[in-house]
């Protein structure tokens, strides 16, 4: 029924991922791989350096910023974040507003470190005079926890003003980057922060298995002792590489070396503003594509970041969310749950190796299977 589309089938015959990491990667992040280091390799050592010290480029924190690699998801890097900046004596407030912030709550629990609470929905941003007033009145807290943009459900949080709030308070502030890193601007000299955690499989487009933390170098040094556990620990971690430029345990080597490739790639197209571009193209043709079809997006546009949409359910009787996910994966398209609370959604993804032409043949299959999906409810009906 369905025919003359443009699948999302890619050279490597897979789907195409609209979703918010692990995304699609470039053929020549994924060649990257197809080699043996030892984790001792000076060759494999010389790329890992270089990765270290290009990421920092990236929020104009280049002598200031260290990079701090942590292997794992990019969970681990929020959690050796957290741990390592919070001593047992400090206390965080947390600024949530999706299931990232929950995370970071739950992580700090687990650490048994104090925390405050600001909640507000998640199509909601953090009210800046708000945090403000909780700091002023509460002078035992001396950390700040807020993500960039809470993929959730794809919102912008205003990450500038809460930096200034926090520094003007005199607090410190940690953040959770990792969906916006790479693609939306953030400037440590004007964004005052200790610390942005980030992964190797989201904005900057290579394979998940590496995070990483961009550390302000003097706040890191203040750290020794900190860390809950072992292997979480910022602090060490970091002086294995002052010391010897090797990495405590057994690296991701070949995610490394591809994250070294895309990080190329990432600056070839420009750095921040050029993948930025490239992403805020897609989500407008998403967007203005899916409102054609009569889909509506959970954000308005003012709060909308260009990672991830987030769009109701129909709520009528021919959409069934599992046939319409299945029917766009058949055709090379795959799209991602919703997991709110406030509203029954599913979202789609703007990043990774994706431009508007592929956003346009995305939302030409989804034309063609909700016609399909309606009409086969017409003749059930009938
Ligand atoms: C992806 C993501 C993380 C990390 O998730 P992992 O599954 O551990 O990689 C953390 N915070 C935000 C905002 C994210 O989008």
């Amino acid at each position: 029924m369905i025919t003359n589309l443009n699948t999302g089938i890619s050279e490597t015959g897979d789907p195409l991922l609209l979703t918010p990491g692990p995304l699609t990667t470039s053929l020549s992040v994924k060649e990257a791989m197809l080699h043996d280091w030892g984790s001792r390799d000076t060759g494999f050592l010389r790329i890992n350096e270089e990765v270290l010290d290009r990421l920092p480029e990236i929020v104009n924190g280049v002598g200031s910023f260290v990079t701090v690699p942590m292997q794992g998801s990019g969970t681990f890097a929020v959690e050796a974040m957290l741990t390592t900046f919070v001593p047992a004596s400090g206390k965080c407030l947390l600024l949530i507003n999706g299931a990232y912030g929950h995370r970071a709550k739950k992580i700090l629990e687990i650490a048994k470190r104090a925390v405050v609470v600001y909640e507000t929905a998640e199509d909601t941003p953090p009210d800046v005079a708000e945090v403000e007033a909780i700091l002023a009145g509460d002078g035992d807290i001396t950390h700040v926890f807020a993500v960039h943009c809470e993929t959730t459900s794809g919102i912008l949080n205003p990450i500038a003003e809460i930096g200034r709030v926090v520094a003007r308070q005199g607090r410190h502030l940690l953040i959770d980057s990792m969906s916006a890193f790479g693609a939306l601007p953030l400037d440590v000299a004007e964004t005052s922060c200790d610390a942005i955690a980030a992964s190797s499989n989201k904005c900057i487009e290579g394979v998940p298995g590496l995070g990483f933390v961009l550390c302000r170098e003097d706040a890191l040094a203040k750290t020794q002792g900190n860390a809950t556990t072992l292997v979480l620990d910022l602090y060490d971690q970091w002086r294995a590489f002052v010391q010897n430029g090797q990495y405590r345990f057994t690296p991701p080597i070949h995610v490394i070396v591809s994250f070294h490739q895309a990080l190329k790639e990432f600056f070839e197209e420009g750095g921040q503003p050029g993948r930025g571009a490239r992403y805020w193209a897609n989500a407008d043709v998403l967007i203005e594509g899916m409102r054609g079809l009569g889909f509506k997006t959970l954000l308005p546009g003012e709060l909308q970041a260009p990672i991830i949409v987030t769009f109701h359910m129909p709520d009528e009787s021919w959409f069934q969310f599992q046939t319409f996910y299945d029917r766009l994966k058949d055709l090379g398209y795959v799209i991602y749950p919703g997991k709110l609370t406030v509203a029954e959604t599913f979202r789609i993804g703007c990043i990774g190796r994706l431009d508007q032409g592929h956003m346009r043949d995305a939302l030409a299959v989804i034309a063609a299977v909700t016609a399909d999906m309606r009409a086969s409810a017409l003749a059930r009906a009938e």
